[in-house]
């Protein structure tokens, strides 16, 4: 039997990076990416199944009611959730499963899933994080002020992650991400099947 999968859920600061980390993650290793479901409309060259599954509220809700979402959260408006059947999948079929979600629903998967890991991405200093949302050139000050406020809100819930990794160098970051995970494989909640494998050889004994 192969041995479970790690589930691993990403989150962070907006401006810590934590997309393109995921992105290279991805490219450079065999991650699998849950996709999520919306109800929010698709954005120009997005694809049902690709981005995420887009719902109408009804099926989302129906998907709530049916206990189909590891967790979701309502964010602007509107819902995203990660649906369990595929992330459950993988992790059975041996496949290391990133989640990038938002930080309320992050701390919710550990209710249906007790055995995730929660890491959190952030910049080495909040001047850092500061200059990152200024250098993308897209957003307003004002929007710059509100991602700062709401970053001072979120850091609040940081001790409530498992592992905090600095964003300073990309793929130094990257790096760090992987070997963290690929270590995760060693911890006894992962190596339930290979304990009771032992256990079972001994007693036939
Ligand atoms: P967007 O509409 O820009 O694609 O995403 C908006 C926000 O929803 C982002 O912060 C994104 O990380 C978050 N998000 C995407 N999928 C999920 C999900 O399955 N669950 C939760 N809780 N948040 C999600």
């Amino acid at each position: 039997m192969a041995q479970k999968g790690v589930l691993t859920v990403i989150s962070g600061f907006s401006g810590a990076g934590k997309g393109t980390v995921v992105k290279r993650l991805l490219e450079k290793y065999d991650y699998g990416l849950s996709i999520s479901a919306t109800t929010r409309s698709p954005r120009a060259g997005e694809q049902d199944g690709r981005e995420y599954f887009f719902k109408s509220t009804e099926e989302f809700e129906q998907m709530i009611k049916e206990h189909q979402l590891i967790e979701y959260a309502q964010y602007v408006g509107n819902y995203y959730g990660t649906p369990k059947e595929y992330v459950v999948q993988q992790l059975e079929q041996g496949k290391d499963v990133i989640l990038e979600i938002e930080m309320q629903g992050a701390l919710h998967v550990r209710d249906i899933i007790p055995e995730v890991n929660l890491i959190f991405l952030t910049p080495p200093t909040v001047e850092e994080l500061e200059n990152r949302l200024r250098s993308r050139g897209t957003e307003t000050e004002e929007v710059i002020k509100e991602r700062m406020d709401r970053a001072k809100e979120e850091c609040r819930y940081m001790e409530q992650y498992d592992y905090i990794v600095v964003n300073d160098d990309l793929e130094t970051c990257v790096q760090n991400v992987h070997e963290l995970i690929q270590a995760l494989h060693y911890k006894k909640e992962q190596q339930e099947g290979f304990i009771r494998k032992i256990v079972q050889e001994f007693e036939k004994r």
